[in-house]
């Protein structure tokens, strides 16, 4: 996910680009980025992608496991929505992402100055000597490192108001977070990263397998239903083909 702060004297923006690959299973919902301004509640799910595609066929092509070029069917561009609501991607001042895995980076190069908010041990995975060892690839974020950056060792607050927060959910990856959202409308809402790929999942704790840590995901899962209770809140996970239908 991305967020962006307010651009001074304007109203509050926030944007969270949760789901960005272009190449999923078949049956796998459209890949979709939410925008909105968090002072209005005006929530809209948008389809992304951009620059996207180009980074993931590279990738798979590098592999050798793409044999004839993706094509993805993109109505409308990152940059082109940010316009459509009166932003360009320079007014972002914060960028988050849930973690570094290749379907949830798209789009970052489009905001070389944001500061980047991220989990200490999510930076180390992405830019370490063992990046490969997390399935991290620098080469599909070249511009990553470059942007400032504010390392996080736990929840954070974004504006101070409660509005935009940053919930520390490691276990997926070592530095997985997830982003709670109170919108006047829509209501609170958290947005799951990869702390659960699947309604099952979510319901019954599975881990898939190539997650960092077992122990880890299911406490996190747990700390989050608490959460999610305590704050009246409903839970969208990304990867969910049902919950996503109903978008
Ligand atoms: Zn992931």
């Amino acid at each position: 996910m991305a967020l962006a702060s307010p651009v001074t004297k304007r109203r509050p923006l926030w944007t969270a680009v949760c789901r960005a690959g272009a190449s999923e299973p078949a049956g796998t919902p459209p890949n979709k980025s939410y925008c909105g301004t968090s002072g209005e509640g005006n929530l809209r799910v948008l389809l992304i992608v951009g620059s996207w595609h180009f980074i993931l066929s590279n990738i798979l092509s590098r592999r050798g496991l793409l044999r004839h070029p993706l094509k993805v069917r993109v109505p409308k561009t990152l940059a082109q929505q940010f316009k459509a609501i009166g932003y360009e991607p320079k007014d972002v001042t914060y960028l988050g992402l849930s973690h570094m895995h290749f379907d949830h980076i798209g789009n970052v190069g489009l905001f070389p100055a944001s500061t980047l908010l991220m989990q200490d041990e999510e930076y180390e995975a992405a830019f370490g000597p063992d990046s490969a060892k997390y399935g991290n690839d620098p080469a599909s974020y070249p511009t990553l490192k470059a942007n400032p950056v504010t390392r996080l060792s736990g929840d954070h607050d974004v504006f101070g108001d409660g509005s935009v927060v940053i919930k520390r959910t490691a276990g997926h990856t070592p530095g997985h977070q997830s982003l709670f959202l109170k919108l006047p409308k829509t209501g609170n809402i958290l947005l799951s990263g990869d702390l659960a790929h699947f309604s099952k999942n979510w319901k019954h704790r599975r881990v898939p397998s190539f997650n960092f840590d077992k122990e880890m995901s299911v406490k996190a899962m747990d700390d989050m239903a608490k959460f999610i209770k305590d704050n009246k809140a409903t839970l969208w996970i990304q990867h969910d083909l049902e919950q996503n239908a109903k978008m």
